[in-house]
């Protein structure tokens, strides 16, 4: 016997029970982005993968360890992407978009990690990003926050926190990542596997550790926000003001670094705290440093992306679910002449109406049942007899109407009215 084949680990599908909330998601962000002066952009799936190398830092996680990389039949080094920005950029630069009037962009699509699959942690996961050019202050970045904010709201979304940090600039890093060296290498005893590592490559990325054992090590680590320049501090207190003034309630973490390496300045992330252990819902920041460093002139850049997957089960976990779409009417038809019960379906879909055409033979009682079943307002009845005589039964299927028989003429009018109730 063949064995039946499965999805990927890590790689779900989205069945129909839950797309409405998938729809639900999608369209709300939709709206919101367009209320905003966002554009849609779409980018491939696949790119190369010296881009991911340049933009996120070929010493994170993300390039070591958790991308899709192949060759392909003529030996180029593609990648799936394991996120948004660097394509948006690498788009935007190739066709000339990072300098014109319409700086926001907006996106959605499935992104690639090879993860260890947990809850809330997948190989193939879905975001919704955001990327601005060519503003350097941070009311750009209020304005980020400020709308996610609002898509929390408007889905009705609770138990979210934002969480704000500044990276400053890479002058302010360079100072920092000093500071860090001296600091744990000083306690370099006291440093699991990971953060040794991470010192010589990436010691920012230490303070990001989650292994309880550097805990009390990292608590005690100078932090970036005390040795700030002047500019990058006030970019940080101009947002920290915008924040205040438009009354969004934040956390400063300053261990919050964000696992890429191109982030500088403000960098925030939205924690959801029904998602356990996967709890961030949404990250984004600054990245000044990107567009230069992928080629085009110097150009501030902004953004964010959310984890639809997780925002989709917090929204479930707070109880709020989009109610599955059910049709308006149900065709029943019993020994009608052929063709004759998608037509009615036909017109009943012109005049606005959406419907469900029974097409096979089945018996009128086990018809009646789909109809029931299918959450349709009226049964529309085509059987032998009606058709001689030119005409249809109509059955409500919910409240306590009766069934009646109309003039087939009549079927589109009779219909509206009884399923606008
Ligand atoms: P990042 O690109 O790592 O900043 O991720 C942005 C958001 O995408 C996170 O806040 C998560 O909500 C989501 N996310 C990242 N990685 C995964 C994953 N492996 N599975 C599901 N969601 C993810």
């Amino acid at each position: 016997m063949n064995s039946r084949l499965q999805a990927v680990r890590g790689m779900n599908d989205l069945l129909p029970e839950a797309i409405g909330d998938w729809q639900r998601v999608e369209a709300v962000a939709r709206g919101i982005f367009a209320d905003h002066g966002y554009a849609e952009i779409r980018m491939p799936l696949v790119e190369r993968s010296e881009l991911f190398a340049r933009s996120i830092g070929a010493a994170t996680d993300i390039v070591e360890k958790e991308m899709y990389a192949f060759q392909d039949r003529s030996g180029d080094m593609l990648a799936l992407r394991p996120e948004g920005t660097a394509g948006c950029v690498r788009a935007a630069l190739q066709h000339g978009l990072l300098h014109n009037q319409q700086p926001r962009f907006w996106y959605q699509g499935p992104m690639f990690r090879y993860e260890r699959p947990q809850k809330g942690r997948y190989r193939q996961f879905q975001q919704i990003g955001a990327e601005c050019f060519g503003i350097p202050d941070a009311d750009i970045d209020a304005e980020l926050i400020l709308l996610t904010a609002r898509l929390w709201r408007e889905l009705g979304l609770s138990g979210v926190t934002l969480e704000i940090n500044t990276l400053g600039t890479p002058d302010d890093r360079q100072v920092y990542r000093e500071q860090l060296v001296a600091y744990f290498g000083g306690h370099r005893g006291l440093l699991d596997e990971d953060s040794k590592r991470r010192l010589e490559q990436n010691p920012l990325r230490i303070l990001d550790s989650k292994a309880p054992e550097m805990q009390a090590l990292i608590d005690e680590a100078p932090r970036l926000l005390d040795s700030l320049g002047g500019a990058s501090r006030a970019h940080f207190d101009r947002l920290c003001a915008i924040l205040d003034r438009a009354a969004v309630s934040y956390e400063i973490n300053t261990r919050l670094v964000r696992g890429l390496d191109y982030y500088t300045h403000t960098v925030f992330e939205w924690v959801g705290e029904h998602l356990g252990a996967q709890n961030a819902l949404c990250g984004g920041g600054r990245y000044d440093g990107l567009v230069e460093q992928l080629g085009g002139k110097p150009l501030p850049a902004t953004g964010f992306s959310i984890g639809v997957e997780r925002l989709v089960d917090s929204l479930r976990a707070v109880g709020v679910s989009a109610a599955s779409a059910t049709p308006d009417c149900f065709v029943v038809s019993v020994a009608a002449p052929a063709g004759e019960a998608l037509v009615a379906a036909e017109e009943l879909r012109d005049a606005g109406l959406a419907v469900i055409c029974n097409c096979d033979a089945a018996g009128f009682k086990s018809q009646l049942r789909r109809a029931d079943r299918s959450g349709a307002r009226v049964a529309v009845i085509l059987g032998e007899q009606e058709s001689a005589t030119g005409q249809v039964g109509i059955k409500p299927l919910r409240g306590d109407g009766e069934q009646q028989t109309v003039a087939r003429a009549d079927l589109v009018a009779t219909v509206k009215q009884l399923s606008k109730g």
